[in-house]
């Protein structure tokens, strides 16, 4: 499943393509994905301005709205030209000019909506907590936001209206580099605990898009390798190994369905509340 760093390597790959370029026509194959699909054709005509990202989603601003793209579980994004024959589950193409953006999709996770006026009025976008590189993402903001929680830290962190992007990879490992214990509630965790939290998310999800960063020289024509396929990963995926700071057998718990490993060793249950 593409996560924010796979979107985000995207965005980086798709943009110097489209970015102050006119759509000169749009072809849909399939609108079906997770809802129909909204390329409407006022589009036409008009050029892109800016390509951003909000949590895990692709913004296309044009001057009278923007394209809000989601890939969902297995979509991506690719820049081929009009000569290149559509392959299987490429359900939607942007053209522009000799440059066709074209949107695959096996599975049909993914979105595509369209939002006159500023983007964040979208109602899959409004209720969204903040980005984790922005300045208001950090220690202090998520102990003030755990105060009532109880449920476990990792599920807290991974709630798109705390934090968006940590996605069950990045959860695992930054909990891992902050040294705390995925099932503790997220109440008890203390201001210092968070404030490494904090930092080791940005850090994880940093790596990350530098890493996918690698692969753009290969972006057109091809899909990409996922980031986090080239990193080092301390814990997720790796339960039963050991851990690469103690070298104690690492456990796997599974918490709010989603597969958790963490070293009983280097993340303690008390979540730093003794210091
Ligand atoms: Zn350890």
């Amino acid at each position: 499943m593409p996560e924010l760093p796979e979107v985000e390597t995207t965005r980086l790959g798709v943009l110097p393509h489209v970015v102050n370029r006119t759509l000169t026509a749009t072809q849909v194959r399939n609108p079906n994905l997770r809802w129909p699909a909204e390329v409407p054709d006022s589009l036409i005509g008009q050029a892109i301005q800016e390509v951003e990202r909000r949590a895990k989603y692709l913004l296309f601003k044009f001057s009278s709205g923007s394209l809000i793209v989601h890939l969902g579980m297995s979509g991506s994004l690719r820049v081929v030209t009009p000569a290149d024959v559509p392959k299987k589950h490429d359900h939607i193409d942007l053209i522009f000019g000799d440059v066709v953006l074209r949107y695959n999709d096996p599975r049909r996770f993914g979105s595509m909506h369209w939002q006159p006026g500023p983007a964040n009025d979208h109602w899959l976008l409004e209720h969204l907590g903040p980005e984790p590189f922005a300045d208001e993402f950090s220690g202090p903001y998520l102990k003030g936001l755990a105060k009532k929680r109880k449920q476990a830290v990792k599920n807290f962190i991974m709630d798109g209206r705390v934090v968006v992007g940590v996605g069950n990879i990045y959860a695992n490992e930054a909990l891992f580099m902050a040294g705390i214990r995925p099932t503790v509630p997220a109440t008890k965790v203390t201001l210092v605990a968070y404030e490494r939290l904090a930092a080791a998310i940005v850090d994880v999800l940093g790596a990350a898009i530098e890493m996918g960063g690698t692969t753009l020289r290969d972006f057109v024509g091809s899909n990409g390798e996922p980031g986090y396929f080239k990193q080092k990963l301390f814990v997720y995926g790796r339960a039963g190994l050991p851990c690469r700071r103690c070298e104690a057998e690492l456990k796997a718990k599974v918490i709010g369905q989603r597969a958790s490993v963490y070293c009983t060793n280097c993340q303690r249950a008390q979540g730093f509340t003794a210091i």
